[in-house]
């Protein structure tokens, strides 16, 4: 590989959260010290105030405060009563806590492929996937052949794209399930239909966000949060989020520790009110991407993210949690970014129909093909609010150089 000039050469980082802490330190410490000097360290006041705030952010009734994405899921799935004996469709291609945690509950997930151009599940695969394996029982409930009773959908917005969800909601209704959004890489991101424009999370029943330090809005540590409609649904979950007491110490269900700190709360309310300048800043760089991608003419080459469903005038609005390229010769494109210091991630490499530990799902290989295409040809690219054009145009250089290089390797 020719050795690219010292002064061209620069370091790009996956992510980058030091900027974004700079210019808030002084509220952050606030804070931080109103929670020390107070002594309430644990589901108090910056909860209470963070919870509201998520509310009329998301425009959604309830807010849960939890400890993370993970137990958001956990107590969303023990609070509808979802265990032993019950399925749950999601996607294959997502983080593994989606389908960790409906095992854990004792419930079976039933995978379901996904679209190719989005990376989210596909409505007409679910269709299929129940078709395939389910059949109505007796009671007119959806059961798998085995005898489970299907529940819900999971739909996970991956990257930070909502899935199409006027044509899943007509799946879920069909069926009677419940949809569980898994909204932890989406908060901000939206889906218009009819008139009507709903935020990730708060599109149907129930949904949930991560705080996760590296997601759009994080926290210094791990945190989560639940939103949802029903009054009863958001008292069942405060229920479950503290090993279901109530009154103290009186346990009328099994729940578990899912309490949010206050110290997490205070600084996720700091951030709150810039997440919607950081969501535009990463579109604005997402479009320059685009349009670097296509000066350069690698188009061809590489297939970009995109906004689908505007042909039938749907809007669906990307946050870029994360900008996700397609590339056929993805493993060495991305050893060639890594010796021109550009950082990048593969999410994910391999399938969840095809993790070791769930082997006793009784998937194979080939089952989801468009989830193992896009585990061997998706590479991320480095995004965040702050990232410069600079940077953006050393790593859409460095690519072009790639397949300069190879070109015939590049089809
Ligand atoms: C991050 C993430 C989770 C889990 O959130 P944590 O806060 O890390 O527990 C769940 N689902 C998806 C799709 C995620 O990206």
């Amino acid at each position: 590989m020719p050795k690219l000039p010292s002064y061209l050469a620069m370091r790009v980082p996956l992510l980058d959260l030091g900027e974004q802490y700079r210019a808030l330190a002084d509220p952050i410490h606030e804070a931080i010290d109103e929670v020390l000097a107070s002594h309430r360290f644990i589901l108090g006041p910056k909860v209470e105030a963070f919870e509201k705030a998520i509310c009329a952010y998301c425009n959604s009734p309830h807010a849960v405060g939890v400890s993370s994405g993970t137990d958001a899921l956990l107590a969303i799935l023990m609070a509808l009563g979802i265990g032993r004996g019950d399925a749950v469709i999601t996607t294959p291609y997502t983080f593994f806590a989606t389908a960790g945690c409906i095992a854990r509950v004792g419930a079976r997930p039933l995978f379901a492929d996904i679209d190719p151009e989005t990376y989210d599940i596909r409505p007409s695969a679910i269709q299929e996937c129940v078709e395939r394996n389910c059949q109505l029982g007796s009671s007119g409930q959806l059961e798998t052949k085995r005898g489970e009773k299907v529940r819900a959908i999971v739909p996970v917005h991956l990257f930070g794209l909502c899935c199409q969800m006027d044509a899943l909601h007509e799946v879920s209704e069909r069926y009677q399930l419940e949809v569980i959004e898994d909204a932890a890489q989406a908060i901000g991101a939206e889906f218009r239909c009819e008139e009507r424009t709903a935020k990730a999370g708060a599109m149907g029943e129930v949904g949930f966000f991560s705080f996760y330090p590296s997601k759009n809005l994080g926290a210094a540590g791990d945190a989560g949060m639940i939103v949802c409609r029903d009054e009863g649904l958001a008292r069942k979950l405060r229920t479950f989020r503290e090993h279901g007491m109530g009154p103290r110490y009186f346990h009328h269900v099994i729940g578990g520790n899912f309490r949010l700190d206050e110290i997490q709360a205070a600084i996720l309310a700091v951030k709150l009110p810039h997440l919607e300048k950081c969501a535009a800043a990463r579109r604005d760089a997402a479009d320059f991407y685009g349009a670097e991608f296509t000066r350069a003419a690698l188009t061809e080459k590489i297939a970009l993210p995109c906004e689908p469903y505007r042909d039938r005038g749907l809007t669906n609005h990307h946050v870029y949690h994360q900008y996700v390229i397609r590339a056929p010769m993805r493993d060495p494109l991305r050893e060639h970014l890594a010796k021109r210091e550009i950082e990048t991630a593969i999410y994910y490499p391999l399938g969840l129909h095809e993790q070791k530990c769930f082997t006793y799902l009784g998937y194979k290989k080939g089952d989801f093909p468009e989830t193992e295409r896009a585990a061997r040809e998706t590479l991320a690219l480095p995004i965040y609010p702050e990232i410069s054009r600079e940077a953006q145009r050393y790593v859409v250089n460095a690519i072009a150089e790639f397949f300069k290089v190879t070109p015939n390797r590049g089809k």
